[in-house]
């Protein structure tokens, strides 16, 4: 074998390490909790059965969310944006920029893309061998292109990206129910337990009601564990929530996407409803659940930053906006998924800038208008 082989067996195994690392805290604040915890220290029958319920619902969906963020499949980009045969060997064998660019522009003149690099030029992944899609970033550590990359996660061992984002955002929520639910129940214990080893050490200890044995160092390491992780996951949950909000990936909140006008951080916010359904859905009942429920097929994502297909029902805005449209000036209303991908075509998108400006300027509007109407 290869030493580049064995090298890259080395890293595969490896990076399961940190994945290793929270299963096993993961199993032993479960023995921690529900044995040394509700069956050798809380004395009361009702207490402890009340307390393993919510324990274990808490715990079935933290699990759930964390498997299904290991072990969704980062969603790559489909054949069609791979170079047809002819287009790739001439791709190859030329050596100017600028005539590779040209082959790639004449294959992407078909292809719902409104992404270009910083220069402008058509995304091209040479590892891969393909356009990189809307969104699509290319891993270096998985060694493949991730459509709507959000980050590498060595905690998952996994792209968080398209396929997996809403397990991952269910994922750091019901981590922080688990260890919020864990830390709420184990103060009062922990602090019976504290004084009692403080009193003890002191050479003074009365009698007490609680078990004197190993059980009070899982239920004090119990505590600490819980607060720790809870307090640690609280700024990466916000974050997400946040960009969730604002429709950015973590990629996208450092750099802005470019697209053919230039670059937008905002360009694929539909306002934050709208935002929040690109992630979770369109039906609520599925929001918490970790099921597949993300809209699109992450090849393409619904941007305002396109003409409006007058032939859409109009929308109820309010009469600050009523007024701008009856100006002359452009409704920001966002388009379907489906309507994006038609305006594939260089006629459709708007290189207007009157109409990017108003998009602009009414942005904030929208997104009230959105929230309002569905309050
Ligand atoms: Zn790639
Ligand atoms: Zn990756």
């Amino acid at each position: 074998m290869a030493p580049s082989h064995v090298l890259r067996c080395c890293q595969r195994v490896l990076a399961w390490i940190p994945v290793i690392f929270i299963a096993l805290v993961v199993c032993w604040s479960y023995y921690a909790y529900v044995v040394e915890l509700c069956i050798f220290t809380i004395p009361n029958t009702g207490e402890q059965i009340v307390y393993l319920i919510i324990f274990h619902l808490s715990f079935i969906m933290f699990v759930w969310s964390y498997w299904k963020t290991i072990f969704t499949k980062p969603a790559n980009p489909s054949k069609e944006f791979c170079l047809p045969k002819a287009d790739k060997e001439q791709y190859e064998k030329e050596e100017r920029p600028e005539s590779q660019q040209e082959i790639l522009k004449r294959v992407a003149k078909d292809l719902p893309l409104y992404t270009r690099t910083g220069t402008g030029a058509i995304r091209y992944c040479d590892r891969c061998q393909v356009i990189k899609p809307d969104r699509c970033h290319h891993c270096s550590a998985c060694d493949m292109c991730v459509l709507k990359m959000d980050h590498h996660c060595p905690w998952v061992n996994n792209c968080v990206g398209f396929s997996n984002y809403k397990y991952f955002i269910l994922f750091l929520a019901y981590s922080m129910v688990y260890c919020v639910f864990i830390a709420a129940t184990v103060l009062q214990y922990f602090i019976k337990f504290w004084t009692l080893c403080r009193r003890k050490s002191a050479e003074n200890c009365p009698k007490n009601q609680l078990p004197d044995n190993h059980a009070k160092f899982h239920v004090l390491f119990l505590f600490f564990v819980a607060a720790m992780f809870f307090i640690s996951i609280l700024s990466l949950f916000s974050y997400h929530l946040w960009l969730v909000g604002k429709n950015r990936s973590t990629i996208e909140a450092f750099r802005a996407p470019v697209f053919r006008n230039g670059p937008d951080k905002n360009g694929f916010s539909l306002g934050f409803s709208k935002n929040i359904a690109q992630v979770f859905g369109d039906q609520k009942k599925f929001w918490l659940i970790p099921v597949y429920t993300s809209l699109g097929d992450g090849h393409t994502f619904p941007t305002r930053l396109v003409n409006i297909d007058p032939e859409q029902p109009t929308v109820d805005l309010q009469p600050s906006i009523k007024s701008n449209a009856a100006d002359g000036q452009a409704n920001p209303r966002p388009l379907s998924e489906s309507q994006n991908r038609l305006l594939g075509n260089d006629q459709h998108f708007a290189e207007d800038h009157s109409v990017k400006d108003a998009i602009k300027t009414e942005d904030d509007h929208t997104v009230t208008v959105t929230m309002e109407s569905e309050s």
